[in-house]
């Protein structure tokens, strides 16, 4: 599934933002235009994909994002938009007027959710508009960013505004050579243990999480993997799939923490498969030089079958930027 940014600007900055690079280098100007999206539209849908994901930057920040949405799901494909729930005026009153009635089976909204106590008090409040009048389409995402994290702010969420009953947990991943709040590697299995304790209280609201790309298994004992398979259904993932995020500007890369490695250009690519194989390709010879996170990561047997790719790369690359050339030159950054 293609994620499109409409935009690279963001009106927040939160302190774990691993785009916040791209979101301070973006002119203002710097917005897909149609004829973009129209390619796009086409581009993935040849190659057989049903679904597009928006996102930004804040995509609200884009003038027209209310007919993008309209047009791609005219198109027949779905949309997933990525927001902070932070809409102008303007916007919101048009996405109220417009996508009310649109079917919840096209249509969903992930709010990134951060916790109140941390976000301006005007920003909660525009957050609580979108969410209490787009309920039926929301469901939330955080992002895990340190330890003692409060899970109870998006409980709180759910159950005032009547969200979906899900929420895609994400670490916060480092930009490689970047200082942003997240989990760093020795601090996983209290992560993990911090989560698990929380189960019960998630449960007893009947609301589960399902994991975002790149947590390592190891980060879990098997006795907290086997609540966790009770937890989701046996639907929880240790992998790390290159997504394929294009910008603005119709740059392409696998995921943001890649984001300054190897971008194309959409344009060089004549169809959906050789834009997947070549980044396939790309992550193939990075995980080569780096299986993962932790140097046990290079004979993991977790590795090995498949059930952990070895958590997000943008640690070990993380490790590699300062130092001579001396590796395969794609862990290091191109610019
Ligand atoms: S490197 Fe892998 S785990 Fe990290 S953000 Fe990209 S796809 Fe996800
Ligand atoms: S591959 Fe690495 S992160 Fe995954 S379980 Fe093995 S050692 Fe842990």
């Amino acid at each position: 599934m293609a994620n499109i940014l409409l935009t690279q600007k963001c009106i927040r900055s939160c302190p774990y933002c691993f785009a916040r690079k791209h979101m301070h280098d973006a002119p203002p100007e710097d917005i897909l235009k149609w004829e973009d999206l129209i390619y796009i539209v086409d581009f993935f849908q040849a190659g057989g994909d049903n679904s597009i994901s928006l996102l930004g930057g804040e995509p609200f920040l884009h003038p027209e994002i209310v007919d993008y949405i309209l047009y791609i799901i005219s198109r027949g494909m779905h949309v997933t938009v990525f927001t902070s729930g932070v809409v102008s005026e303007k916007i919101f009153a048009q996405a109220v007027d417009r996508l009310a009635d649109v079917d919840p089976g096209m249509l969903s909204f992930v709010v990134n959710l951060n916790n109140p106590k941390d976000t301006p008090f005007s920003e909660n409040e525009t957050i609580g508009r979108f969410m209490a009048t787009f309920a039926r389409f929301t469901c939330l995402s955080i992002n895990v960013y340190k330890l003692k994290f409060d899970y109870s702010f998006a409980v709180a969420a759910i159950n005032k505004y009547g969200l979906q009953r899900h929420i895609r947990l994400g670490l916060a991943h480092p930009i490689p050579g970047k200082k942003n709040m997240c989990i760093k590697p020795d601090q996983m299995s209290l992560m993990a243990t911090e989560l698990i304790d929380y189960l019960p209280t998630l449960e007893a609201f009947n609301i589960r999480v399902g994991f975002d790309c790149g947590v390592p298994m190891c980060a879990f004992t098997d006795d907290q993997l086997g609540k966790l398979f009770r937890h989701t259904g046996g639907m929880m993932s240790f992998r790390c799939g290159s997504a394929i995020d294009i910008g603005p500007d119709m740059e392409v890369w696998s995921c943001f923490p890649m984001s300054g490695y190897n971008k194309k250009s959409l344009f060089e690519f004549k169809n959906r498969q050789e834009l997947c194989e070549y980044f396939d390709s790309f992550i193939d010879t990075v995980r080569t030089e780096t299986g993962g996170m932790y140097q046990k990561c290079d004979y993991c047997d977790n590795r090995l079958r498949h059930l952990c790719s070895g958590g997000c790369l943008s640690h070990a690359l993380n490790n590699f930027v300062n130092e001579a050339h001396i590796r395969n030159e794609n862990v290091y950054p191109s610019k």
